[in-house]
């Protein structure tokens, strides 16, 4: 399982999406504005989660490659 976060900031990545990370790959980039979603067996199920907060979250195509939709 990984710990999973949603980037608040939409700004800064190239879709404007609010941008679904694992906490590791969110730390290595400084993505400080977050919601901590939680611990999830993949990326599929935390960005489902996220889009209760956000209806446009999408998976990183670093780190959840399989919930990355652009
Ligand atoms: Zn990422």
């Amino acid at each position: 399982m990984n710990y999973y976060i949603v980037n608040r900031n939409a700004t800064y990545n190239p879709g404007y999406h609010h941008e679904v990370h694992t906490q590791e790959h969110a730390d290595s980039l400084g993505v400080s504005d977050r919601i901590n979603l939680g611990w999830f067996n993949n990326e599929v199920e935390a960005v489902n989660f996220a889009k209760a907060y956000y209806s446009d979250a999408d998976g990183c195509k670093t780190c959840c490659p399989r919930a990355h939709k652009g």
